[in-house]
């Protein structure tokens, strides 16, 4: 690599000594203050670290903390790679990342998608991910429509490769403006908010089980078992009034599998569990691809990955072992309901703070009725109005005043957590170290 302009180290090296300071007097893992030192210092400083590095950002409304750590953990088999592991997700976050890691020739950065046409334009990033996009909080349907259209501003003329989601219409439609795109097809269970299509506004189709696709074949079908035929089709999509469809996928989530563009069928069997961690991990490996890594060397790193910034750890107090999950939208809810182990009791509990977004309403956009059968204790700060949603969904629950007080009521063993965003974060601080 070049070496950094005098005024670009100085900035670099002071963000490094803030980032220290903050740690050792308690105030956080220190990434963003360190960052917003050195961009005080050097505005140009984001471009110059970048510079020479072989980038990809990775953005989403869900599953880009998680997809990040993935990318990082293949890209480790090539080299040195640096990565913004806490979720430190804007360009501070970015700085503080890429100086601590000076000299990796390789970057991985996820991306609020909001600040991802910045972070495109700043760091010329080669490679650019895009998973999904779905109303977040309060959000609905009509920002993230203008958020896709950002990204595709952001894209256009610009040398960048894209691998995206194909599955998902608004990221598909986000990210067609860019020079070369590997389409994955990941699936897309939240459909809630691409009933619409992006380009004119006219109904989306979506195809049933029963649907051939033109010409009557999917591509990668003819190697792959029968099922498979079916399953990508399910996925397929097409604007009514317009040209606008779903582009033609090379990869392909496969139940427990992925489907490689030479048709070969690979078993994923990572640790992280539920369906969308396969597609986060096929995401991954076509991304590994694009960086020269084949699945054969990529996936046995993808599965050395147990969690991802303490979600899916368990924590335990008096035998009671309780394992966390993140859900901070309704898509990332019906994802968490997707990794609940049905024979076990859960706990749940919702914040409504700042980060979490003080409007709560979007409860009434989950489909709480998958939780019938099973013992269900309600928790944190919002507790009152998530039972009058459970009640509505004829829901049985058990109301407590705090998690703690839900995790006591438990007998001794398992039980499944599903928080939002401060919710998780307190439970993760007052039960102490994960186990
Ligand atoms: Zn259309």
């Amino acid at each position: 690599m070049t070496q950094l302009p005098l005024r670009a180290q100085l900035a670099s090296a002071l963000g490094r000594t803030a980032a220290t300071l903050s740690r050792a007097t308690g105030r956080g893992d220190g990434s963003v203050i360190g960052g917003r030192v050195g961009l005080a210092l050097e505005p140009d400083l984001l471009r110059k670290l970048a510079q020479d590095r072989k980038l990809a950002l990775v953005s989403a409304t869900n599953g880009k903390t998680t997809t990040t750590r993935l990318i990082t953990s293949a890209l480790q088999e090539l080299g040195d790679v640096a990565t913004n592991a806490f979720g430190a997700n804007m360009p501070a976050g970015h700085v503080s990342a890429l100086s601590s890691a000076k000299h990796a020739p390789y970057g991985v950065l996820e991306v609020d998608e909001k600040y991802l046409p910045e972070v495109i334009d700043t760091t010329g990033a080669g490679v650019v991910v895009l998973m999904n996009l779905s109303r977040d909080q309060m959000d609905r349907a009509g920002e993230i429509w203008l958020l896709a259209q950002k990204w595709r501003r952001a894209l256009a003329g610009k040398p960048t490769h894209v691998i995206a989601n194909a599955d998902d219409p608004l990221v598909t439609w986000g990210a067609s403006t860019a020079a070369s795109v590997t389409w994955v097809s990941a699936g897309q269970p939240w459909k809630e908010d691409s009933w619409c299509c992006p380009e004119c506004g006219g109904p989306l189709d979506r195809k049933g089980m029963d649907y051939t696709p033109p010409g009557g074949t999917v591509a990668g079908a003819v190697q792959a078992p029968g099922t498979f035929v079916s399953r990508a089709a399910e996925n397929d999509w097409a604007c009514r009034e317009c040209t606008f469809r779903r582009p033609q996928p090379t990869w392909f989530l496969d139940d427990d599998a992925v489907i490689d563009p030479r048709g070969q069928r690979w078993v994923l069997d990572i640790q992280l569990p539920g369906r969308a961690n396969r597609a986060n991990a096929v995401i991954a490996l076509a991304t590994a691809e694009t960086f020269g890594l084949p699945v054969q060397r990529a996936l046995p790193r993808l599965r050395e990955v147990t969690s991802v910034a303490g979600r899916y750890t368990t924590v335990e107090r008096d035998g009671r072992h309780a394992r966390l999950l993140l859900a901070k939208n309704p898509a990332g809810w019906l994802e968490a309901f997707d990794v609940l182990d049905r024979s076990l009791p859960v706990i749940l509990s919702v914040n409504a703070q700042g980060p979490d977004g003080r409007d709560t309403s979007w409860l009434w956009d989950v489909d709480y009725r998958v939780l019938r059968g099973r013992p269900v204790y309600v928790a944190g700060e919002r507790k009152l109005d998530l039972a009058l949603r459970l009640d509505i969904a004829g829901v049985p629950f058990q109301l407590t005043d705090s998690f703690g007080e839900a995790l006591a009521a438990q007998p001794p063993g398992k039980v499944d957590v599903i928080a939002n965003y401060t919710a998780f974060q307190q439970i993760r601080s007052e039960f102490g170290r994960a186990v």
